[in-house]
């Protein structure tokens, strides 16, 4: 009889900043994790080297490299279908590159790869809100866009080439702002980190009205937060704009596909208490009657970092076993 089984997996997110590694086990624990840099690494073979060692070094650490199953990587723009990462807008590798069969190769594991919005999405299904649902959608949101996922009967719908859920790409308005895609009107060229700051800059070109905000040294969600808490109505203006247009994409999104809860999670959360009411109201104007007031919108209670490393971890159970360590 073998009973060598393997009991632990690796859970690595890469963040444009920082790639956060993490040894999970089959119950889901962490068991030690690490972190380095992702920007430090213009060139894909060094950021492989670091990551490798990183990985070999954690596992050794902490039980053994010959107790890990799988890896599973979590980063923007990647494709489950093909392995690659596709024209990632904000990493320091262009193009297609194929990250999955070339960490493999130097590692000596099987690795799958996953966009950073489905392993969010597996996260919160398997330990977060999610919990127990078959049919939901994922929101993830970061500086620069917003991503999703949707779960239909147990599973990720991915579509046909792995790209389904691109909520921010949805034309929200006509002729609008320009997005990174190259196309007009997105949603998340509004509703994103670097929308919010836009918004409140065009509300304060467009008028000579006072407003705290004009006194700001920084611009950022939270100093434009900071200013509705003192009552500025400018400023309140740009969130109520931003859980405006929110809304409406979310509407159109669940009264396509039904879903019996919306999640959001990532950097927009923190700024939910100035916009969630705008965004409610949105919705509930714009979603179709029959799911009105049936679909739960929800923000996540997990620890971001957390549970991409987890959602990652997950991942990492889906794909076949492969081991040059016995
Ligand atoms: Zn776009």
């Amino acid at each position: 009889m073998n009973n060598k089984v393997k009991t632990r997996v690796i859970g690595i997110d890469i963040g444009l900043e920082k790639t956060m590694i993490a040894v999970v086990d089959q119950r889901g624990d962490i068991i030690a994790k690490d972190w380095m840099t992702t920007k430090d690494y213009p060139l894909l073979n060094d950021y492989l080297e670091a990551l490798s060692e990183h990985i070999v070094m954690l596992a050794e650490a902490n039980g053994g490299y010959e107790m890990i199953r799988s890896i599973g990587i979590s980063a923007a723009s990647s494709n489950f279908v093909t392995g690659c990462i596709e024209n990632a807008a904000n990493i320091p590798w262009k193009g297609v590159v194929p990250l999955a069969a070339m960490l493999r190769d130097r590692v000596g594991l099987a690795v799958a790869l996953g966009n950073d919005a489905h392993v969010t999405a597996l996260g919160e299904s398997v330990f977060g809100m999610a919990h127990g649902m078959q049919n939901f959608v994922v929101i993830s949101t970061s500086h620069g866009g917003i991503g999703s996922c949707i779960f239909s009967g147990g599973r990720p719908h991915l579509g046909i080439g792995g790209y389904a859920g691109e909520v921010g790409h949805n034309c929200i308005v006509d002729g609008g702002r320009t997005c990174t895609c190259g196309r007009k009107g997105c949603l998340e060229e509004y509703v994103s980190e670097r929308g919010i700051i836009q918004t409140a800059r065009e509300l304060m070109e467009a008028s000579d009205e006072p407003s705290l905000m004009r006194s700001l040294t920084e611009l950022t969600p939270l100093t434009i937060g900071g200013c509705c808490n003192q009552g500025d109505v400018m400023a309140i203006e740009v969130y109520r704009r931003t859980g405006f247009l929110m809304g409406i994409g979310l509407a159109n999104y669940a009264t396509i596909i039904n879903p019996e809860a919306i999640i959001l999670t990532g950097t927009l959360t923190r700024y939910s208490e100035w916009y969630a009411s705008s965004l409610e109201e949105a919705f509930n104007e714009h979603v179709f009657g029959n799911i009105r007031g049936k679909v739960k919108l929800l923000i996540s209670n997990l620890d971001n970092q957390e549970r991409d490393v987890l959602g990652a971890s997950v991942l990492a159970w889906q794909v076949k076993e492969y081991s040059l360590f016995k």
